[in-house]
């Protein structure tokens, strides 16, 4: 190599997008590096005053609700912790600068306040006593908490850079992805993220080659910096020598020949050898994605993730908004079905400012999705008014998310009844006759899918929760994403369960989470039984190559056949066998 060359360097981490990326990246490091800095008049700062106070107060209350659940959780010694967290919210000194510099700088006050904070850490800091560098650390703890309840009023404008880029960060949250510029994004690379991570399934729905799960990998780089991302093996390559470069070129193109001759099969349907109609719809989270569902050859859409409307904004979205939004897209899909899940936020899908949830130790195991709209039956019956108002003009369903029982499932039900009869006494028009699904992605929804099943005129099974609740393995935790094992028996077993709860009471079943995009494991999914599979839109022309190369009694032996192996990679190995013999070089 020669001198002026940089030696290359390779980070592995998980591939969940296949392809690669090659450019320049931008670092995102954390919610400190995305405060932006602007000027502001004098006759704004009352305003800015005000917003600093109520961003004050709201980390206050949030600090005092996680101090008294842990304090009753985990026991009042430990819940002491925050006092310190608390006394800076508090710190007259820390506050009056602010307050000083806003004048002085007239600047906007989420940059002042980092600036002031920052500067205040780094002295602390800098005093040889372990005691003021712990103070340091719980300004700046607190600092980040501050910043984030002020942009909850302020969309995100850091991940609208206009250059093409490969973005490194920290985490992608479902806000930041709704709110990136996505045209300009080559490639995505995280320290946290597994395959089911949001940032993992936008990035398959955009076809962005993406590696996540390299741990510290923002610390390390610099934005600028020359990288080749490898989204099929995981890995991230810093200045990529030219042999590397040649290398993936070859790989490159011999993946176009593969997508080009895929691209002759859109107008096709997705039917097995032995004459079986599988129907391969595709999953959507912004109404702008509609246009990559018959572009891919899905027979519209399976999943509709309506949570994506309520990000990034700060009042709700409107009943005639959302109609509107519903009815584009069921019009430019019919007649194919648009299947709206009702908005499923909590998790790690948070609205600040529009529907606020308070920071919870298991958010996951929280108030997330029908718990929450069950709680808040204006917000619920908003949404449900524009989608039953919607299906008049177009073939839509409903569906609802994080189903766990009956008991949830008739609440839901009774009110979607509640606007049903609202509407039809006004005259409004609506689909009488609309399907009503429950998405199963709770182990005991699967369990009581031969009950669940009467309610309702389908199941969608969200795979991704299921296996992270049924494993217990958080789906976005990368430490542990090596223990995320679709093929783990339990989940072979629960698939199975749901698919014949279904068909013994006579309603379709289909898969609407990552395993359904997952070529490998479609033999397994139609020899469950499956009558639907929606994947990303770009994942659709190679699930609907595997459906075509299958012949159903084939997929059911090896269902029988898995059904007796005890460890997850034996059954994906016997998966893998299949995949290969029918169509080897849509794997790897
Ligand atoms: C799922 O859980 O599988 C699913 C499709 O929903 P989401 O990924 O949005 O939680
Ligand atoms: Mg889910």
């Amino acid at each position: 190599m020669s001198g002026g060359e940089r030696q290359e360097i390779r980070f592995e981490g998980a591939g969940v997008s296949p392809g690669m990326a090659c450019g320049k990246i931008h670092v995102v490091r954390d919610d400190l590096d995305d405060v932006s800095r602007y000027r502001i008049a004098p006759s704004q700062i009352p305003d800015e005053i005000g917003r600093f106070e109520t961003a004050l107060i709201q980390t206050r209350m949030q600090i005092l609700e996680m101090q008294q659940r842990i304090a009753e959780s985990i026991g009042a010694k430990d819940a002491a912790i925050f006092d310190a967290h608390l006394l800076v919210v508090e710190d007259r000194t820390l506050i009056d600068e602010v307050l000083r510099k806003l004048e002085t700088d007239l600047c906007n006050v989420e940059w002042v306040f980092q600036e002031v904070a920052t500067r205040y850490a780094e002295t602390l800091n800098k005093i040889d006593d372990p005691y003021l560098r712990e103070r340091a650390l719980d300004i700046q703890d607190v600092t980040k908490r501050v910043i984030r309840n002020l942009q909850g009023k302020a969309p995100k404008t850091f991940l609208a850079l206009s250059e093409l880029h490969i973005l490194v960060a920290h985490n992608l949250t479902p806000s930041d992805t709704a709110s990136m510029n996505r045209a300009n994004v080559l490639g995505i690379a995280t320290d946290l993220g597994s395959r089911t991570s949001h940032a993992a399934i936008l990035a398959r729905s955009l076809n962005i080659p993406a590696v996540v799960g390299l741990h510290d990998i923002t610390a390390k780089l610099e934005t600028g910096q020359h990288v080749l991302v490898d989204g099929s093996d995981g890995l991230l390559i810093v200045n990529p020598a030219p042999e590397t470069i040649a290398h993936y070129a070859e790989l490159e193109s011999r993946r176009a020949r593969v997508v080009s001759q895929l691209k002759q099969l859109r107008t096709t349907r997705s039917t097995t050898r032995d004459g079986r109609h599988i129907v391969l719809s595709a999953n959507i989270e912004l109404p702008e994605d509609v246009e990559a569902v018959a572009a891919n050859g899905a027979e519209g859409i399976g999943l509709y993730r309506t949570e994506f409307l309520y990000l990034n904004r700060t009042t709700l979205p409107t009943e005639d908004e959302q109609f509107e939004t519903y009815r584009k897209v069921a019009e430019r899909v019919r007649p194919d079905p648009l299947i709206i899940r009702t908005f499923d936020l909590g998790g790690d899908k948070l609205a600040p400012g529009t529907v606020d949830i308070t920071d919870e130790l298991n958010p996951f195991l929280g108030w997330r999705a029908i718990r929450l709209c069950l709680e808040n039956i204006d917000i619920f019956k908003t949404q449900l008014r524009a989608i039953l108002r919607a299906s008049a003009v177009g073939n839509i369903k409903i569906m609802f998310p994080m189903i766990s029982g009956l008991e949830e499932l008739r609440g839901a039900k009774a009110v979607l009844a509640e606007c049903h009869e609202e509407l039809r006494r006004s005259g409004v028009p609506l689909d009488e006759e609309i399907e009503v699904g429950a998405m199963i992605e709770i182990p005991s929804a699967a369990l009581c899918a031969n009950v669940l099943a009467s309610e309702v005129d389908f199941f969608s099974i969200g795979t991704n929760d299921l296996i992270q609740y049924t494993l217990a393995v958080d789906r976005v935790n990368e430490k542990i994403a090596h223990l995320y094992e679709p093929t783990h028996p339990a989940i072979l077993r629960l698939l199975r369960m749901i698919a014949e709860a279904a068909h013994a009471h006579h309603i379709w079943v289909g898969v609407c989470g990552e395993m359904a995009g997952d070529v490998a494991l479609v033999p397994l999914l139609l020899g469950l039984g499956m009558d639907e599979l929606s994947a990303g839109a770009t994942s659709v022309p190679r699930v609907k190559r595997a459906v075509q190369s299958l012949a159903i009694p084939e997929c059911r032996e090896l269902v029988e056949e898995t059904l007796k192996l005890n460890t997850s990679s034996e059954i994906l190995s016997r998966c893998l066998e299949l995949a290969d013999k029918r169509y080897g070089d849509l794997l790897g």
